[in-house]
C-alpha cells in the first residue's frame, strides 16, 4: 500500500502523517524529515540540502531520489510507504511511479489536503520545532513549555529557519509551480482524496479516514 500525502507546505501533512500510517500499518517517509536529519547530523548531503532548504526552494530531484531509492530498499518499507512531501516535482512522480513499476507495486491512492495561502502564513509562520525530536508546536495556539522547552523531549524548540514569512511565500511558489503538477499527471492514474484540512486535527485526521475507509 503506497499512498501519498500531497499538500502545502503549513498544512497538516507531518501532523496527519504519523496517525495515518500506523492506521496503515506502513512507515511515514517524510522527504523534509530524512534531509534536516543529515543537517542536524552535518553530513555532506545535509550542507548540500540546506542551500536549498534556506531559500525554500526543492532540493534537486536526482538527489531526493537517491534519497528515496536507499529508504524503498529498506525492509520495512517493501510492501508500502505513506510518503510525505515526496513527490514534490512531476520528475519525482514519475520516477517514482517508474522505481514502484519496476517490481510490480503502484501508488494506491492520493490524500491531498486543501488550506488556503492566508491560513497557511499564520500557522506556519507560528510554528515552532523541537530540536531534537522534530514535534511541533504553535506560538499561539499551542506552545511548548513556558521555558521553550519540548514538552515531549526537553529540547529546545526553536522556529525553523524556513518558517520564516519571506522563505514561507517561495516555499509556497515552489509548491505551485512545482508540486501541485503533480496532481494533475496523477488524476487518470490514482484516486485523489481531497481533504478539507481547515479544523482541529482529530476533525481532519477523521476526514482522511473517512475517505480512504478506514
Ligand atoms: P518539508 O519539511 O516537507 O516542508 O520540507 C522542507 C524542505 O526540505 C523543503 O522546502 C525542501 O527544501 C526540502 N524537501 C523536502 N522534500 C523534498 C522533495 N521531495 N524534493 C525536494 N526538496 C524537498
Amino acid at each position: 500500500m503506497f499512498v501519498l500525502l500531497f499538500g502545502p507546505p503549513g498544512s497538516g501533512k507531518g501532523t496527519q502523517a504519523a496517525a495515518l500510517a500506523e492506521r496503515l500499518g506502513v512507515p511515514h517517509v517524510a522527504t523534509g524529515d530524512i534531509f534536516r536529519k543529515h543537517l542536524r547530523e552535518g553530513t555532506e548531503l545535509g550542507k548540500l540540502a540546506r542551500s536549498y532548504m534556506d531559500r525554500g526552494q526543492l532540493v534537486p530531484d536526482l538527489v531526493t531520489c537517491d534519497l528515496v531509492g536507499s529508504r524503498l530498499g529498506e525492509a520495512d518499507a517493501a510492501g508500502g510507504v505513506l510518503f510525505d512531501g515526496f513527490p514534490r516535482s512531476v520528475p519525482q512522480l514519475y520516477w517514482l511511479i517508474g522505481h514502484l513499476g519496476a517490481t510490480g507495486r503502484s501508488l494506491a491512492s492520493v490524500v491531498n489536503l486543501q488550506v488556503a495561502d492566508e491560513v497557511i502564513l499564520g500557522r506556519i509562520t507560528g510554528r515552532r520545532t523541537c530540536t531534537n525530536c522534530g514535534a511541533t508546536y504553535h506560538a499561539v495556539s499551542a506552545p511548548p513549555n513556558a521555558d521553550g522547552t519540548c514538552a515531549r523531549c526537553g529540547s529546545a524548540v526553536v522556529q525553523r529557519k524556513d518558517d520564516t514569512e519571506a522563505v514561507v511565500q517561495d516555499r509556497l511558489v515552489a509548491y505551485a509551480n512545482q508540486t501541485f503538477p503533480c496532481l494533475e499527471q496523477l488524476v487518470d492514474r490514482t484516486p485523489i482524496h481531497n481533504i478539507d484540512g481547515v479544523g482541529g486535527i482529530e476533525q481532519v485526521k477523521g476526514r482522511i479516514f473517512a475517505a480512504l475507509g478506514l
